[in-house]
């Protein structure tokens, strides 16, 4: 069966075939170079601010949102959370959780973010903007040139989800002026999952260091200390990242990230023409800023899971 979910994605055969092999044991120099070169490749494909890291966490997506809140805001901080869906709702249900001072903007469903919404928190203090670049629930992509002017001119620390957007959207960490960007192995990296990536900004780990380490498994103190060798503090999805390592190595070879980019956006259109096209279309398309990573839509007069059945077969 064809695979068209956000994730997880169809794997290509060389990703497929290092899955199926056992893991090797991973405190070597091998793994170590393997997980040098992840790092680097990540941050040249995101092109990511000189003196940059990334690190690798054992964990859905989640889990890298969760450790942004816990490693990058401190008590002192004060938070805008973007919430236009159910992962906008995650971050406000982790800053909930985690005793962080926020603020949410409420964007309706498949919404683009508009200025004045913005404007409205213009200097009133806030420290971290956390947002959702592709809110995936809905299937909307947000203006992250809005965002970012709004970040930079506010001095605000700009945490960016992209777990669903990175290779399916463009995206540029110094152009945005980001100072975390979170993506996941099971989305447009296209490998098994079990590893959420985070790129941190030299001002991400001035952050790191002066925050209270509040948590073992998910401490980025941690990751990064073992980073510096090319290693985890504990046991990680090792087939998963050396799937990453050939995917990385695949699109580096193919010239970057924009060749991928441009498939899934022509994909997006293809399929889209096609919704478009279908007699008497029992769909509405739900967003009115569409991510090239997933086509949200809503039926007319049929159940989800009649048109589920419908596109399995
Ligand atoms: C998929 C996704 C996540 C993470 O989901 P997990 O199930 O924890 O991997 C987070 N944010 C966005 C925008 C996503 O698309």
């Amino acid at each position: 069966m064809l695979n068209f979910t956000v994730g997880p994605v169809m794997s290509k055969a060389d990703v497929l075939e290092i899955g199926g092999q056992s893991s090797p044991y991973f405190r070597t120099t091998e793994f170590s170079n393997v997980m040098l070169e992840n790092e680097r490749l990540m941050l040249d494909f995101l092109n990511a601010p000189a003196d940059s890291r990334c690190i690798f966490l054992t964990t859905s997506g989640t889990g890298a949102m969760e450790s942004c809140v816990m490693n990058l805001l401190g008590h002192d901080d004060k938070a805008i959370v973007i919430n236009g869906g159910s992962f906008g709702q995650r971050f406000v249900e982790l800053c909930e959780l985690h005793d962080r001072k926020y603020t949410e903007i409420k964007c309706e469903f498949g919404r683009q973010i508009k200025a004045k919404q913005l404007e409205k928190y213009s200097g009133c203090g806030y420290t971290t903007l956390l947002v959702n670049m592709g809110e995936t629930s809905s299937g909307t992509l947000y203006d992250m040139q809005l965002i970012a002017d709004f970040c930079h001119r506010e001095h605000i620390f700009l945490i960016v989800d992209a777990i669903s957007s990175f290779i399916a959207d463009e995206l540029d960490m110094s152009a945005l002026g980001a100072g975390a960007v979170i993506t996941g192995s099971q989305k447009a990296l296209a490998v098994h999952p079990g590893i959420a990536l985070v790129a941190l900004s030299p001002e991400a780990l001035e952050r790191v260091n002066r925050n209270d380490e509040i948590c073992m498994y998910l401490s980025m103190k941690r990751a990064l200390k073992n980073g510096d060798r090319g290693q985890t503090p504990f046991t990680p999805a090792v087939t998963t990242l050396l799937e990453i390592n050939a995917r990385l190595k695949g699109l580096k070879i193919a010239g970057g990230v924009a060749i991928e980019h441009k498939l899934i956006v022509q994909r997006s259109i293809e399929f889209r023409k096609f919704i478009r096209c279908m007699p008497k279309s029992p769909f509405e398309f739900v967003s009115e800023s569409m991510s090239n990573a997933v086509t949200s839509l809503h039926p007319k007069n049929v159940s989800a899971t009649s048109i589920f059945n419908t596109m399995k077969e």
